[in-house]
């Protein structure tokens, strides 16, 4: 519960400047972008002041706020994207921090409408289930904390469409480290996806990762529900951590007898044959728009 903190305010500012200047030296942010804020006692809370960059703060420019927003201390005003962290508050006693970066591969899935979903690693699935995208919203506006309110209850790490990304903690360096396995988890599927596609985790690992969690003491705040693979939808994102992941394991995202099929065909095309290059052209397309509609 929120009365957990036990961390002094002295402490908390110093810890705030330390993720700050983790989040500028990963390149999470550019520029003033990026906010941190942290639970304090009494129905307060500290955060980041606006226009500044988060790799270079002092312990003195954090503001004190009241879990409406409205500022109690500092010299400086406090982000205006403070309105999400103050949703998050609302909407989880369980959590003490929040952080909101802009780390450009999982920006990038969330750019592309991409949500990072997949049973691909054991500890995102442990820690985090899955990262789902909320809608787009005016960044500063009433729509963002709206858009993020829907997945927020379930999930502890949240893309924003067209933005960043957002994660949250029972302590700081939680939410920060989620951000950290976010960024990480965003880059592995890049990269395995360049590579020809993951091969997921099969259903009954997912379910015997999410049995973990207990064993390990991990808490988190909704259940995994498995979504088939290629079905997206099937499960609801905001009521449970839809994680995609197929019956049988080394399902990919092109199935191996399609991508088969396309090497045989490309093969036994002879330059100058139009016929061939055309069927070769149809099933290219059509492998295109299946990837694409898997990734959907
Ligand atoms: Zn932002």
């Amino acid at each position: 519960m929120a009365g957990a903190v036990t961390t002094s305010e002295t402490q908390l500012r110093h810890d705030i400047v330390e993720v700050g200047r983790r989040l500028y030296a990963r390149g999470y942010v550019a520029s003033n972008d990026g906010n941190i804020s942290v639970r304090l006692e009494g129905g307060r809370l500290l955060t980041t002041p606006k226009s500044v960059s988060k790799g270079f703060m002092a312990p003195e420019m954090m503001c004190i706020t009241d879990m409406e927003g409205k500022k109690l201390a500092g010299d400086r005003s406090p982000s205006s994207e403070l309105l999400m962290h103050l949703e998050v508050y609302r909407s989880r006693p369980d959590v003490n921090a929040v952080v909101h970066a802009h780390p450009p591969l999982a920006t990038a899935f969330a750019v592309a409408g991409i949500p990072l979903d997949r049973a691909v690693l054991a500890e995102v699935i442990t820690t985090l289930g899955s990262i789902p995208i909320a809608d787009y919203a005016t960044p500063s506006t009433h729509e963002l904390p709206d858009a993020v309110r829907k997945y927020i209850k379930v999930h502890d790490g949240v893309l924003l469409a067209n933005h960043g990304a957002l994660t949250i903690g029972t302590d700081l360096f939680s939410a920060y480290y989620k951000m950290e396995t976010v960024e990480h988890f965003a880059k592995i599927s890049l990269v395995a996806r360049l590579l020809g596609g993951e091969r997921l985790l099969a259903q009954h690992e997912v379910k015997r990762l999410a049995s973990l969690r207990g064993m390990y003491g991990i808490a988190s705040p909704g259940g995994i529900c498995i979504d088939d693979a290629g079905t997206a939808g099937a499960a609801d994102e905001a009521s449970c951590q839809a994680v995609r992941a197929p019956e049988s394991p080394d399902e990919r995202l092109v199935p191996e007898d399609r991508a088969e099929a396309l090497m045989m065909s490309a093969r036994s095309a002879r330059p100058g044959d139009d016929t061939e290059i055309r069927l070769t052209y149809r099933q290219l397309t059509a492998l295109i728009e299946e990837a694409v509609r898997s990734l959907q």
